[in-house]
């Protein structure tokens, strides 16, 4: 396994970092025993950060995560968060994340999702967010405030260099590169360590594996490894997390982590070409824009329009009705409040994608 070092922390963090998001169940529950025998199994093969949150898998991934820890000797780094905007809420989160964990501090703390300036600022007020998580770390509870966010990169630029972060993770992937580009080389500038989730779109680049297989340079088998390896070779981010659900899943992530060799920079330039005219046009699959007032599940039908972008106009419709098992008349139930859109960590235009998903079954 390979290592960088986290900003300034002193840190070195292994440049495949475990995402603790995708734990599966087994019948009606999680298997503890099972799901922990993935996270040592990566701590065997190198990996050092271990990132969890509450809520992740139905709330389980922090329980999970801590039966592991027990059985897995010191010197990995763990990374949990809070979006709480409330200072007391959020102390009370961290207590629990601790005692669910069984950890005296957690190694990264994250002011969790911002997702807008007003959002980051809401979190900077007295008596806020950041404030507590700073009194928290002065007791030794955590070791370092960090933050994640889907703001887009000049919103990222101003959070790096107002506040006294020491580190963010983001979402970043060869599909919404050019989305967060300035924030990342801001946070690098000031010394700020990244790590990056979701570098797969969403599974979107593993299902379009032949649209996406010119990304793949000698020494990558799939586009899964190039994906990762896009991420991996920017001196900006320290390490990418990949959401890891089976001991296969380790074995392959981390072969990726011992064998990385950087993407020189005349062909991490010549991806992003190809790339950058559809990139900010995509559907991540965050689920942000999930609550519609009209109960429309916005992100499946979002997702299912990337096919339309990525020339697979049938697929669209094959997606919904088979796949999703929702019909593209669903959406003539938008009342166009908005709401959504608002919360497009893409800032995707929603509404007019819904009506022409709303006459494809009769044009398609
Ligand atoms: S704009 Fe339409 S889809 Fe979006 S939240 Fe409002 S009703 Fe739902
Ligand atoms: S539509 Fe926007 S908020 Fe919703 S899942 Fe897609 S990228 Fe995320």
């Amino acid at each position: 396994m390979q290592y960088k070092k986290y900003g300034k922390t002193g840190k070195d963090i292994s440049v495949i970092g475990f995402g603790g998001m995708r734990f599966s169940k087994q019948g009606d529950g999680y298997d503890y025993d099972k799901c922990a025998e993935i996270v040592i199994k990566a701590r065997q093969l190198g990996v050092n950060y271990f990132d969890t949150a509450p809520n992740y898998c139905e709330d389980n991934s922090e329980l999970i995560m801590g039966h592991a820890f027990k059985s897995m000797e010191k010197g990995f780094y763990v990374s949990t968060k809070s979006s709480q905007k409330d200072g007391s809420k959020l102390r009370a989160q961290l207590e629990l994340s601790l005692k669910r964990m069984n950890l005296e501090k957690v190694n990264f703390f994250h002011i969790w999702c911002i997702l807008s300036m007003d959002d980051y600022r809401s979190r900077m007020v007295k008596g806020g967010a950041y404030e507590t998580a700073l009194r928290a770390k002065e007791e030794g509870l955590i070791e370092h405030i960090v933050f994640s966010t889907h703001c887009n990169g000049d919103e990222i630029e101003t959070i790096v260099n107002e506040a006294d972060f020491e580190g963010m993770t983001v979402g970043y992937n060869i599909l919404n590169f050019p989305f967060r580009q300035k924030g990342l080389q801001a946070a690098y500038k000031k010394g700020l360590g990244v790590a990056t989730m979701n570098p797969l779109g969403g599974g979107l680049i593993p299902q379009k594996a032949d649209y996406f297989d010119f990304i793949r340079s000698s020494g990558d088998r799939t586009v899964v490894d190039a994906a990762l390896r896009f991420n991996a070779s920017h001196d900006e981010i320290t390490t990418v997390l990949a959401g890891m659900s089976s001991v296969e899943e380790v074995v392959q992530n981390c072969k990726i982590g011992d064998n990385l060799k950087k993407l020189e920079e005349k062909k991490l330039k010549e991806i992003e070409g190809m790339l950058f005219n559809s990139m900010d046009k995509l559907c991540t699959g965050c689920r942000y824009c999930e609550h519609c007032p009209k109960k429309i599940p916005v992100s499946k039908y979002m997702l299912s329009y990337n096919n339309k972008i990525l020339k697979n106009e049938q697929e669209v419709l094959n997606n919904l009705n088979g796949h999703w098992g929702i019909p593209p008349s669903g959406v003539k139930e938008c009342i166009e409040c908005g709401i959504c859109e608002g919360k497009c960590t893409q800032h995707l235009p929603i509404i007019s994608r819904l009506k022409e998903i709303g006459v494809w079954e009769d044009t398609l």
